[in-house]
């Protein structure tokens, strides 16, 4: 069956100024490794010819309606403002309109130069494409909002890094690929047009409801307080929250050198380019709160009275810290298995935190356990564990679901870093088994599998990765 990809594009009708329209470099001999039904049945693409399959997702092949493009963006990036940035190795196809009705970007992510390339090469190798399937594919299935993963797909090249390694393309599929910086791009060109039309675009695109541009930022709050919320709730470390890499729909996006902790430490840092640890685990929300006054700086500059705008602005902005701890307060309660509300309930968690802290616990096995009734066997020095029990199982008697509430918000699997290096190695020497049970194992992640123990158990000492690298 041929390939179809029933495109529908918008951004493309924004005009020139907001991209370069651009072809991928065909790839020599792209061969297909992984290609997502589920996903592609929700995005109404059909086709099951693996060549032609290869080569549309490599780039080799342009199929019909598509209009690739790099877009144009701006960005903070470790706080310094960067006016130039854009896609340097993505390259947009277009857009679907999903089964869900919802509007979806298709993009290859490494399919060769474009404009905002600079020095790179617009590649990417199979080490990072691996890496972003699997965990953004097991982020959705966590019930975190995400760009997901349509295909990756091997070149059959070799891509330079620090030695030759073999170059591959990953289609990336979001809701859009706005970002903070895309209107910080516009803002600082003084192109108040440009601005006030994009302003309008995000919100048709995503937040219908909104009025005007204050609006639309108190909706980009909402969703980015919800999503900072639920990554602190399964230990995810973005890496580096640049406001490029702070999309406008709230998804998690740019996976780079992401990372899920093992053991829990509040100051947890992986990215090797972190090295002030701007972007620790519990620096997250304040970063969230920052990046988005970003965004209320490049909106306010489209309205008639800026001045006017500050104050409310503000507001939005200062409401963002509660609007987090709310949330995170709400998953939080879930994982000890609490539906009601009672003063004490932040102290009780903060406190089970600061016992894990001391006692080097794994975050995961920690929370899964407390739903198996076998967490106390995994402390070293139970003490401090055993004295929060006996708190946790008195606040507990009120309640009425509490290992079923636990289980559905403690997963059993995350995709550990040992066990992504493990599956990133076996793959460039050609086995792509652990690649594919992981992706198998982490759909249904809050479920304990057979067979799947590995993907469980913490890293041993001489395992444990202590860095990651954006890797491109
Ligand atoms: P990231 O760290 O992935 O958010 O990337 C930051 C910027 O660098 C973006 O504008 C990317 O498009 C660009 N970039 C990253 N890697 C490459 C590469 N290999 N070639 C060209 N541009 C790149
Ligand atoms: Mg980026």
């Amino acid at each position: 069956m041929v390939l179809h990809i029933p495109f529908d594009n918008s951004y493309a009708q924004l005009g020139s100024g907001f991209f370069t329209k651009q072809s991928p470099e065909p790839a020599i001999a792209p061969s297909l490794i992984a290609f997502n039904l589920p996903l592609a049945d929700l995005l109404q693409v059909t086709g099951n010819d693996r060549a032609e399959m290869a080569e549309v997702f490599s780039g080799k092949q342009i199929p019909a309606g598509a209009d690739p493009l790099a877009q144009a963006y701006a960005g903070h990036q470790f706080g310094n403002f960067n006016p130039q940035l854009g896609d340097g190795r993505a390259l947009l196809l277009g857009e679907v309109l999903g089964r869900d009705g919802k509007r979806y970007d298709i993009q290859l992510k490494g399919s060769g130069r474009t404009p905002y390339s600079r020095q790179g090469d617009g590649k990417a190798w199979l080490g990072p494409v691996l890496r972003e399937y699997v965990i953004s594919e097991a982020m959705h299935a966590l019930g975190v909002p995400t760009t997901r993963t349509l295909a990756a797909v091997a070149t059959g090249e070799t891509v330079w890094r620090e030695g030759g390694l073999p170059g591959a393309v990953l289609t990336r599929v979001a809701s859009s690929h706005l970002r903070v910086g895309t209107f910080q791009y516009f803002a600082a060109r003084g192109e108040t047009e440009a601005l006030k039309k994009l302003t309008a675009y995000a919100i048709q695109r995503h937040y219908p409801q909104a009025r005007g541009a204050l609006e639309l930022l108190r909706a980009v709050r909402d969703a980015q307080a919800g999503l900072i919320a639920a990554w602190m709730s399964v230990g995810f470390i973005h890496g580096v929250m640049n406001t490029d890499n702070c999309s406008i729909s709230g998804e998690t996006i740019d996976y780079g050198p992401c990372a899920f902790m093992d053991q829990y430490r509040a100051d947890q840092v992986f990215s090797s380019i972190d090295r002030m640890g701007r972007y620790a685990f519990a620096n997250q929300p304040k970063i969230a709160v920052w990046n988005l006054a970003q965004l209320a700086t490049a909106l306010i500059q489209q309205l008639d009275n800026p001045q006017e705008a500050v104050e409310e602005a503000t507001a939005i902005i200062h409401a963002m810290p509660s609007l987090i701890e709310v949330e995170w307060l709400r998953l939080f309660r879930r994982k000890i298995g609490l539906e009601t509300i009672a003063t004490g309930d932040l102290e009780l968690i903060s406190d089970l935190l600061q016992v894990m802290s001391e006692g080097e616990a794994d975050f995961t096995n920690i929370f899964r356990a407390l739903a198996e009734g076998t967490a106390v066997e995994q402390f070293k020095d139970p003490t401090g564990f055993e004295a929060w029990q006996s708190r946790w199982m008195k606040r507990r008697q009120v309640e009425q679901n509490a290992e079923a509430i636990m289980q559905a918000s403690n997963p059993v699997y995350i995709p550990r870093n040992h066990k992504i290096e493990e599956m990133i190695g076996t793959a460039v020497a050609g086995d792509f088994t652990l690649f594919e049970r992981m992706g198998q194992v982490l759909q249904t992640p809050y479920v304990e599998q057979d067979g799947a123990e590995d993907l469980r158990r913490p890293p041993e000492p001489n395992e444990v990765v202590r860095a990651t690298f954006c890797g491109t």
